[in-house]
């Protein structure tokens, strides 16, 4: 029987589909040197592939700008100018000249290309290397006569498997909805940003299978199961026929679920939780508005810009912000300013950097980069006239970072007065808890900001110091980690003491295990993706805050994340039986167990 290749499990749901293999890689070329005389030929050959490459290159903007956007289209207009640039062409001529062959001669000149742009000191010029990287795999790729490797051509309806490497940004714009109905990639982790982006997209994706680009093959028949993070390669009848009575089971559970939207959630002894919803996408506001989420936790603003040449500007941004907050009525709309850089690249092609995630990112841009900041902030500003607008602050460190935060936001609203723009200038600024030295010294930020929200997925990967998308260290991943817990209950101790709000809205918040120990440790707020609304709605609504505070307590005494899942289950299994609730939504380390059959 076939078996299973395990990943982990990014975004729920059952497909059963043809593989459509993605290779977006930089072939390897070998030196070739060609006779004098076939020089001529080699130039013609050469412009004849780049003629080509233009043409294929206009189709695909035109497809993209009818899928995506003009915005989003304009990418692919960069490139075609790169396509024509007279020095570029040129200079692969006269590498040919010197006897090259055409595929070496160009792959050596936009390597050199990519470098010198990579390392340029003007930013629009650094923005450029991913492009040139897409133009480098797609003129060689032609030139080496390699299969098309574009994502775009499948036709719709094909309910295909898009299984690659790593989702860049190029490639996600170019993902038709209709022709794609999940991902499998090799890299990635629950918490990395294509698990993220697959999730608001509500496409079912398994990440971190390691070598699924070389175990499957294009057109393999493969069922992939993002609730498990499994594939089954070439499945049997029987397999494919126990999926879809998993899959039927599954939407029984979704109605069940979307049952429970509407209802208060509100713990047995009586204790009401806030809990709201994870926005990605301005699309996805409207289906976040009606999970019943009681407004939005976490904006992450920085997805306006995948996949996009430029950064958006003040007005387009505006009407963004203004869409998620009229979608949420008077319910508050926490907006955080662009989380960019990391392994988050909207802001295409910087330098990459050794250690990107100790590296450029997040509100390190922001400050070094006061115009891009200061564009978002007004935005921000015009868009408070239409709701409850918060701001928050990604990945502080230090207490400087908010003051500075502060000055440019006032600034912000000054130029907005200047231009005579109605805004508000009294929007409530909080920050991210998402580094050891924010949760530590909580007490020292706390007086000079408005909120706090805790973000697992960062300050578990800081806290341990393990990479969170490196699928190699996925099961070191381990929230339940003693210390971390311990930050997370100096953090709630020091926001609670300053009379601050103090939620989480790290993927944490939407495990129920999880959940129960973050509302044990105190945690009365809680922002999750809206497909995990209902699910965390139940949770809150099957225990009681006493039980949860013991065992959270009996918890923290534990030596290791296993012996604190043990405490935990113990105790739910104790006060709620079987407790089924704990069964739904993806599950934690240690759960495929209880799904059944992942390995068969
Ligand atoms: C986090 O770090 O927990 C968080 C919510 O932010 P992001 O996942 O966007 O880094
Ligand atoms: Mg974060």
């Amino acid at each position: 029987m076939p078996r299973a290749i395990v990943g982990l499990p990014a975004s729920p749901g059952i497909v059963v589909g043809p593989v459509h293999l993605l290779r977006w890689e930089v072939p390897q070329v070998r030196q070739r040197i060609i006779a004098d005389e076939q020089v001529g030929p080699e130039i013609a050959r050469f412009e004849d592939v780049v003629a080509r490459a233009r043409t294929r290159l206009g189709q695909i903007r035109d497809r993209v700008s009818a899928h995506a956007g003009e915005e989003e289209a304009a990418i692919f207009d960069v490139q075609l100018a790169m396509l024509d640039d007279v020095e570029l062409l040129d200079n692969v001529r006269a590498l040919i000249h010197q006897n090259l062959g055409a595929e070496k001669a160009f792959d050596l000149v936009m390597a050199d290309w990519r470098q010198s742009f990579a390392r340029h000191t003007h930013q629009m010029l650094r923005e450029r290397v991913a492009d040139l990287t897409d133009v480098h795999i797609r003129v060689l790729s032609m030139l080496l006569g390699l299969a098309d490797r574009d994502p775009v051509d499948l036709p719709k309806g094909s309910n295909a498997i898009l299984v690659t490497h790593d989702l860049t940004p190029s490639l996600t714009v170019q993902l038709d909805r209709d022709a794609i109905a999940a991902i499998a990639t090799d890299a990635g982790t629950r918490t990395s940003h294509v698990a993220i982006l697959a999730r608001s997209l509500g496409l079912p994706a398994v990440v971190g299978l390691r070598d699924a680009t070389t175990q499957l093959h294009p057109g393999d028949r493969v069922i992939l199961d993002g609730s498990l993070g499994v594939v089954v390669p070439n499945p049997t009848e029987a397999q494919i026929a126990a999926y879809a009575e998993r899959a039927v089971r599954d939407a029984s559970d979704d109605a069940a679920m979307r049952a429970i939207a509407s209802a208060e959630p509100v713990t047995l002894d009586g204790v009401r939780i806030i809990l709201r919803a994870n926005v990605d996408l301005p699309d996805e506001a409207a289906a976040a508005a009606g999970s019943g989420a009681e407004g939005v936790g976490l904006m992450r603003t920085e997805f306006l810009a995948v996949g996009r040449a430029t950064m958006p500007d003040e007005e387009e941004q505006f009407r963004a912000y203004q869409g998620v907050v009229c979608a949420f009525g008077n319910h508050p709309v926490v907006i955080r300013t662009f989380d960019v850089g990391g392994d988050k690249l909207p802001i295409r092609g910087y330098a990459s950097e050794a250690n990107p995630f100790l590296g450029w990112r997040a509100i390190r841009v922001c400050l070094d980069e006061p115009e891009l900041f200061k564009t978002q902030l007004r935005a921000l500003l015009r868009a408070a006239m239409f709701g409850d607008v918060r701001i928050m602050l990604p990945l502080i460190v230090t207490l400087d970072e908010v003051r500075a935060a502060r000055r440019l936001l006032r600034e912000a609203s000054d130029e907005l007065t200047a231009r005579g723009v109605e805004h508000r200038s009294d929007v409530p600024l909080g920050v991210m808890v998402e580094t050891p030295a924010a949760a530590i010294g909580a007490d020292i930020l706390a007086p000079e900001v408005a909120f706090f929200s805790i973000g697992t997925n960062d300050l578990v990967q800081y806290t341990l110091a393990v990479d969170r998308g490196n699928v190699n260290l996925a099961a070191r991943f381990t929230p339940l980690h003693p210390s971390v817990l311990r930050l997370i209950r100096r953090t709630v101790q020091a926001g609670t003491a300053a009379g601050l709000e103090v939620a989480v809205c790290g993927e944490m918040a939407s495990q129920p295990l999880m959940a129960f120990a973050l509302i044990g440790l105190g945690v009365r707020q809680l922002s999750v993706g809206a497909q995990s609304v209902a699910l965390v709605k139940r949770v809150i609504r099957g225990i009681s805050v006493d039980v949860a505070r013991a065992a959270a307590d009996s918890a923290m005494l534990a030596g290791t994340a296993e012996e604190v899942e043990q405490v935990l289950r113990g105790a739910v299994r104790s006060a709620f039986g079987d407790a089924p609730f704990l069964r739904y939504g993806l599950p934690v380390k240690g759960d495929l167990d209880m799904f059944g059959d992942a390995g068969a």
